[in-house]
């Protein structure tokens, strides 16, 4: 049996379109459900083995992207939106209805990914939006209980099969923009 990643990419990437111009996000409620319109087509989509983005029942990763933040507007039903964790960097706006993470928003000016919202486009029906590029927070699928140590080999190897790199932190090209930003608040790197 295959390693289940998530149900939006275990049976293969969907590709993105060029030029895709965003859609409409919708929450799982029934009735009266919270509506999240994005005017742009996602970034640095990935899968996150982080205990804290929002993931279907069942699934070991969750698969998340950014936004610019002008880009994204409440549509619908946003007073069932409540702040998961109003201390944490990203301050994931949930629907307390059903429990979905419409999105994370960073409200400190100093933070590296200021202006980026944070979505999961699985919410979306919507098709081409920009496809999950890699893996993120890998090791951390044993902290949440989703796999065993002796499974990651296997989590790892399916992964790269579906071109979806696996790295314990955050892919180089975001490490290297957290750094670029520290570096130039520090003033070690001037321009
Ligand atoms: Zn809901
Ligand atoms: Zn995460």
């Amino acid at each position: 049996m295959a390693v289940k990643i998530h149900p939006s990419v275990d049976k293969g990437v969907t590709p993105g379109k060029k030029g895709f111009k965003g859609g409409t996000l919708t929450c799982k409620c029934a009735k009266a459900p919270v509506t999240v319109t994005l005017a742009s087509d996602v970034a640095f989509n990935h899968a996150c083995g982080c205990s804290k983005c929002w993931k279907p029942e069942g699934a070991a990763f969750s698969v998340v992207a950014v936004v610019g933040r002008d880009k994204l507007s409440v549509t619908a039903n946003g007073q069932k939106l409540k702040v998961v964790d109003a201390g944490a960097a990203i301050q994931r706006h949930a629907c307390t209805g059903c429990g979905v993470h419409m999105y994370g928003r960073i409200e400190n000016k100093g933070h590296p990914f200021y202006g980026f919202d944070f979505v999961h486009v699985e919410l979306s029906k919507d098709k081409g939006w920009a496809a999950p590029e890699f893996a993120a927070f890998v090791s951390s699928i044993i902290e949440t209980g989703s796999a065993r140590p002796e499974a990651m080999a296997a989590v790892r190897a399916r992964l790269k099969e579906l071109k979806l790199e696996p790295y314990d932190c955050l892919s180089p090209a975001l490490m290297d923009a957290i750094a670029t930003h520290t570096a130039k608040t520090k003033g070690v790197l001037k321009s």
